[in-house]
């Protein structure tokens, strides 16, 4: 089966890591890419030097001069043919994700649905990208703002949204007339490459090839797009160690950034919360993706009333959960990434433990092949004594906290240095709006009865403090891909100046 599903997506042999719409001759180091199931080897690939890169982002910038003149709504003509052709390959692309990062079959064939839907997000977006007409203070003037495309972009992307990732980015900048270099994780370049396949063939047939570019490489390869002038935005979604490196070296030049880094989430619970449905959201959020979103739920805090039922009640409902193969009928944890990451896993657990944590379930690797761990519920002491729940952990570990008041969980919730996701589950109309109000939650995204998990194309997506502060997706982020100018043009026939200035010269 997965010879098949690698064979219908053009994947075969040692391949290459570098392409413009024609593969380059790249001259990197083979990359291996693991299946997390089984360890077995899934294929390889020839990742691109810098040099390869230079390579690429010639064609690139050849490219773009012509993509900017083409007029955005045909644009978007080429975008709605690109989300079609993944509409046609979603079965396998999902399967693909599947193989390569662990993802159970319905987040895979999901995370394939976001590319899709975002492609029809961007299609619409074509006929609008709109400016601002600004009312001038001198008679017959007229001042407006429109919006020109960028250059090449950098698309930096982590392993865990292997594809969903480029696909926000891609989509809006090729609406915005820019074109794109990505770069994807080392660890997921077959995902890459089936996606670099089926945009050739889409660009092809429009005689716009250098669009959608691939360099597959290493952190020298990330490293040389951040300090290249010749890429005005670096769009980076990663840890947010690495981003702080790529936030100091395009800063250092003055280019644009876009960054989507880690977060650590958490859910409250408020007493009069519906404990059905908070239990069902904390399990998809902490367990779902074996807690390798950036979104996870990583912390719950609880209030006095309602914890003990709602710590039982998630005992059982992990206990049902079926961990294994992720392409099997009826898994809902599949195995984490790599060996790196169990490794993390059990640290973690350690820690928790020796920090005075109660593992109430959970907490081991299993043996069998693969990277595969049981998800894991530990009853935490005072966060402020908790130093491990503050960091990141990327596996199905939720911490779980008492608190006496909603404004307690809410102290607690911001404490943490990052600020991506937020939820919480209440009846109650006065705790809901306080939570979402200035004095709330200080996350990017914040939620009442949803989890922190799973956002939808159409909003901003992105956190504030050690997540970066930087949006993709839906709403007005498509901004962050274009340059504003602000335009007067004068139909007067006097040269008034603005603020009353006089500057009469003989
Ligand atoms: P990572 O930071 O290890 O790698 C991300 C990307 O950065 C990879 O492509 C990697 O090759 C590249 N890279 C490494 N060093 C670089 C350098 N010096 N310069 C430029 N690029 C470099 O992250 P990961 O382990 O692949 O992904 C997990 C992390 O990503 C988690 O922290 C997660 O929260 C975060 N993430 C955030 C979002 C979001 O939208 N906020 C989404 C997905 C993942």
């Amino acid at each position: 089966m997965t010879r098949d599903v690698l064979t219908r997506l053009g994947i075969e042999g040692l391949q290459s890591g570098a392409c413009t719409g024609s593969w380059i001759e790249t001259r990197g180091e083979p990359l291996v890419s693991y299946n997390p199931t089984s360890g077995d080897e899934l294929g390889r690939v020839r990742s691109a030097t810098i040099a390869d890169g230079e390579v690429v982002l010639a064609k690139a910038k050849e490219a773009f001069a012509a993509w900017r003149m083409r007029p955005a709504p045909l644009r978007g003509e080429v975008i709605r043919e690109l989300g079609n052709a993944f509409r046609e390959h979603k079965e396998d692309l999902g399967a693909l994700i599947s193989l390569e990062v662990g993802k159970i079959r319905s987040e895979g064939l999901g995370e394939v649905q976001e590319m899709i839907d975002i492609c029809d997000f961007a299609v619409g977006l074509s006929r609008q990208l709109h400016g601002l007409v600004i009312q001038s203070e001198r008679p017959r003037h007229r001042m407006f703002e429109q919006w020109h495309p960028l250059g090449p972009i950098a698309v930096v992307t982590a392993f865990n949204f292997p594809m969903a990732v480029w696909a926000w980015n891609a989509a809006l900048g090729a609406a915005c007339g820019d074109v794109m270099l990505w770069k994807p994780s080392p660890r997921t370049p077959l995902t890459a490459l089936a996606v670099q396949q089926i945009a050739n063939r889409v660009m092809r047939a429009h005689d716009c090839e250098g669009v959608f570019n691939l360099v597959v490489g290493d952190a020298d390869v990330g490293s040389w797009m951040s300090d290249s002038k010749d890429i005005p935005l670096v769009s980076f979604t990663g840890s947010t160690a690495v981003g702080r490196k790529v936030a100091a070296q395009v800063g250092s030049r003055l280019g644009k950034t876009i960054l989507e880094l880690g977060g650590n989430n958490a859910i409250i619970v408020l007493d009069d919360a519906d404990l059905e449905m908070a239990v069902r959201a904390i399990t998809f959020g902490a367990v779902g993706t074996a807690g390798q979103r950036c979104t996870s739920t990583r912390r719950i805090f609880a209030t006095r009333g309602i914890a003990a039922k709602l710590t039982e009640r998630l005992t059982r409902a992990y206990a049902t959960i079926r961990i294994g193969d992720p392409l099997a009928e009826g898994t809902l944890l599949g195995p984490l990434h790599t060996k790196l990451s169990v490794a993390a896993y059990e640290k973690a657990v350690a820690a928790a433990r020796e920090q005075g944590g109660t593992v109430l379930c959970g907490g081991k690797v299993l043996e069998r092949a693969g990277n595969f761990v049981e998800p894991t519920i530990v009853k935490a002491p005072p966060q402020a004594s908790f130093p491990i729940a503050w960091e990141e952990t990327f596996a199905p570990i939720l911490y779980v906290f008492e608190v006496d008041s909603l404004d307690e969980a809410i102290a607690a919730n911001n404490a943490v240095s990052q600020g991506l996701s937020s939820a919480i589950f209440t009846d109650g109309l006065r705790a809901s709006e306080r939570f979402l109000s200035h004095a709330g939650s200080d996350c990017g995204i914040a939620n009442v009865n949803i989890g922190t998990s799973g956002a939808e194309i159409g909003g901003a997506f992105g956190g504030e403090k050690d997540t970066g502060g930087g949006r993709e997706s839906g709403s007005d982020a498509w901004k962050a891909y274009m340059r504003r100018q602000t335009c007067t043009v004068n139909w007067s026939g006097q040269a008034p100046l603005a603020q009353g200035v006089k500057f009469d010269i003989g």
